[in-house]
């Protein structure tokens, strides 16, 4: 008799799951999750990603009870959970998907100790596994994503697995506790496989095709929204890729920007400090103002186009991708302040913060990173102007902007004194064209 133990991570699904589909071939298997006491109990769980892992923990168990199964939940340490399994069920083998976190892979190595056959599932969380690019020149990894893409394109992908029709699982304790806490963003979207196949389908069949042409147009908010689902693994990005397929423009261009989430993976896997620290250093020698991150965290820089953006991360858990580049920006180069206390803030409210994505992204906006022109900015103006035209989104996160006339929205401190002076909308809190003439300073004397 062979007795497995799916150990669910990052991988919250029935289907397309290389974790389940090999367990689940054993004689009995332990669907399991743990709810780790190291993540639970740090700051990395906040109640956007609390309350979306609660939905999407519900489906899997409801999705393995279709099957004959159920979710095994422990809470704990995962090693020593997994350990008290293997001994009173007799284990035999376990599986998980491979991770890249420097915590990812401690978990991986102390797993390995147990001394039951350990199984990690490359292809599980990435399209393509972490590290198994390297560029030609040398190295362990891509620091450019442009040859990444390229050798990326070229991988020969695994092909969708089904879900398993039937499982056994063992007599064993674990049902799902209420995970929910804190208050979660109003709008908050909901967790789960059942709603992330919804969307993925929804969005191959009607959105992807036009990605290309309108993923920047801010008030069109035509993007896929499937980040928190690829984030969990209740959308798996094998399945995405193959469903979009390659026929049109949009479907290239969006899985381009799939690729774009693998390559922070690698970056991470092959640089796990980077989590924290420059990638490359530019010597930085970051403000500090409370006053300024307060403003700009609590949406009252007087720019338009950042208060709307960190408005709606309040409301929503999410932010599009355009707006977080400009808030980014505005953070680390127009205030000059340090990247990780933005960072930080990302990780206190978006429902899909990755390690990887978010560290890495943050780092590439703030030219500590992979980016090659490391010193560019987003001014938030010409970006509004640009990306906002009607000035749409603006309104739709700022109220108090609403009957202002869009030649005027993004800019209102150019409207006359007595319409200005009506607004409930604070002056811009810093000036561009000198916080710009500041940073520049600043990295030239590195
Ligand atoms: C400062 C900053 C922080 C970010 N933090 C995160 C984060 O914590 N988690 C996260 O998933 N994404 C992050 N991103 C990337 C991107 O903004 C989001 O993936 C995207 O907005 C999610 O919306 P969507 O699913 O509708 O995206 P779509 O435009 O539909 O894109 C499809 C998918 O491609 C991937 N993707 C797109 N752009 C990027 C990118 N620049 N880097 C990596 N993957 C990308 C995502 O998985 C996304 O779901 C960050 C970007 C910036 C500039």
């Amino acid at each position: 008799m062979t007795t497995s133990i799916a150990l669910f991570t990052r991988d919250l699904r029935v289907r397309d799951n290389p974790v389940l589909h090999a367990a689940a071939a054993a004689d009995r298997c332990v669907p399991l999750f743990v709810l780790d006491d190291a993540i639970t109990s740090s700051s990395f769980s906040n109640a956007n990603r609390a309350s979306f892992l609660h939905d999407s923990l519900a489906d899997l168990d409801a999705s393995l009870r279709e099957r004959g199964g159920r979710l095994v939940v422990r809470r704990g340490k995962v090693v020593e959970e997994v350990a008290r399994i293997v001994c009173a069920h007799d284990v035999t083998e376990i599986h998980v998907a491979a991770d890249v976190s420097r915590y990812a892979h401690r978990r991986e190595e102390a797993l390995r100790e147990l001394g039951v056959d350990l199984h990690v599932h490359d292809a599980s969380i990435n399209a393509v596994p972490p590290l198994s690019l390297t560029p030609s020149g040398g190295g362990d990894h891509f620091a450019v994503f442009t040859p990444y893409f390229r050798k990326w394109e070229t991988v020969h992908r695994r092909g969708v697995l089904r879900a398993p029709q039937r499982l056994t699982v063992p007599e064993i304790s674990g049902d799902l506790p209420q995970l929910r806490h804190g208050t979660p963003s109003p709008d908050l979207t909901e967790g789960g496989e059942t709603v992330g196949r919804k969307l993925m389908a929804s969005w191959a069949r009607s959105g992807v095709d036009d990605y290309a042409d309108v993923h920047d147009a801010l008030a069109d908010d035509a993007t896929s929204h499937l980040s928190p689902h690829l984030h969990f693994g209740t959308v798996s990005v094998t399945e995405l890729i193959d469903r979009v397929g390659t026929g049109s423009e949009g479907a290239r261009a969006y899985v381009r920007q799939l690729a774009w989430r693998d390559f922070h993976h690698q970056v991470l896997a092959a640089r796990p400090e980077s989590a924290t620290e420059d990638y490359r250093t530019r010597h930085d020698r970051w403000r500090r103002s409370d006053r300024d991150f307060e403003a700009w965290r609590d949406g009252r820089t007087g720019y338009p186009i950042v208060d709307a953006a960190m408005r709606q991360l309040d409301r929503e858990g999410w932010m599009h991708n355009r707006a977080r580049l400009v808030v980014a920006s505005f953070l680390s180069k127009t205030l000059y302040l340090d990247w990780r206390r933005g960072a930080r803030h990302f990780v206190d409210l978006l429902v899909d913060c990755d390690l990887a994505n978010n560290q890495m992204n943050w780092q590439w906006v703030a030219g500590t990173g992979t980016d090659t022109r490391p010193n560019r900015v987003h001014n938030p103006v010409a970006q509004a102007v640009r990306y906002d035209q009607e000035g749409l989104y603006v309104k739709r996160y700022l109220p108090e902007l609403a009957d202002v006339d869009p030649r005027h929205v993004h800019e209102p401190w150019k409207l006359p004194d007595d319409e200005r002076k009506a607004l409930d909308y604070p002056p811009p809190m810093v000036d561009l064209r000198e916080a710009a003439d500041r940073f520049a300073a600043a990295r030239r004397k590195r």
